[in-house]
């Protein structure tokens, strides 16, 4: 059976709140889905190639530990982690950069087909959204939210995925990091939110699957729900994300938004 949403806090005021600010990947877009996976196989031949000995099933579970602790900062931070890994095994790293291209170039021969199949009909686009995308938009801005687009993929990767999903409108602003970009964080991009905007932490909602937007969105006093869908598509909550993310801080989870008539108002008391 479908879950519609989980409550793990929920005595968090309501009644004023103004901006709602999404994740992209993972949360509103599907065209990377399965990205954990194909950083964790690539990171695991580089460790090989190292002469890492441990094994497969512990390796690739401490992989994927490490980039899903990272998720939400550009992706050069997980590949300067695997630097260290190498190094830590005695060898010398390549730089960082290098682990970066080469993880690109695997995900956008996964995306490209998927994209590509957008591209030639534009009415798939909801095929390659989280379930219940652009209805839950249009509604948070019927009631007059404004929202805010944070991802940490780099914005010529992400903008044009953005404008083929047909969100890109729904949005205020979109921030994510220009090529080569380390300084872009999400706690400085809900800074900037509510210091333009003259809006307090407890005027904010964040929808993220990452624990680094979850924990900052609480950080900053505002509520954090997270997306922990389930890949298969049938609706679940995905338990292995639940649990990261409720160990960030996350308020409540849903699995995608196709729910949202039962929880939206509840969420936001009106
Ligand atoms: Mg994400």
């Amino acid at each position: 059976m479908a879950d519609t949403h989980e409550l793990i806090r929920n005595d968090f005021p309501r009644g004023d709140f103004r901006a709602v600010l999404f994740d992209f990947d993972g949360t509103l877009s599907l065209f990377r889905e399965g990205w954990p996976r194909l950083m964790t196989d690539m990171m695991v031949d580089f460790l090989r190639e190292a002469g890492c000995v441990e094994p497969n099933d512990s390796l690739s579970l401490r992989v994927e530990n490490f980039i899903m602790e990272l998720n939400g900062r550009p992706a050069i931070f997980q590949m300067m982690r695997l630097a260290e890994e190498i190094t830590a095994l005695g060898k010398t790293p390549l730089p960082a950069e290098s682990y970066l291209r080469e993880y690109d170039r695997r995900l956008l021969a996964m995306t490209a087909d998927r994209t590509a199949e957008v591209e030639r009909q534009p009415e798939k686009a909801a095929v390659w959204a989280v379930p219940g995308t652009h209805d839950f938009l249009e509604e948070l801005k019927r009631r007059g939210l404004k929202l805010y687009l944070a991802s940490g993929t780099e914005r010529h990767f992400m903008q044009p995925e953005a404008d083929l999903l047909r969100v890109s409108g729904f949005f205020e602003e979109i921030h994510a990091p220009t090529a080569g970009d380390r300084s872009f964080s999400k706690r400085a991009v809900i800074d900037r939110i509510l210091t333009t905007h003259s809006l307090q932490g407890h005027q904010l909602i964040s929808f993220g699957d990452g624990v680094i937007e979850t924990g900052e969105t609480r950080k900053a006093g505002g509520v954090a729900v997270a997306v922990a869908s389930d890949e298969g598509g049938n609706g679940t909550i995905n338990q292995w994300k639940r649990i990261r993310l409720a160990e960030a801080g996350a308020d409540w989870v849903i699995p995608d938004y196709t729910g949202q008539k039962t929880w939206l108002p509840e969420l936001l008391g009106s």
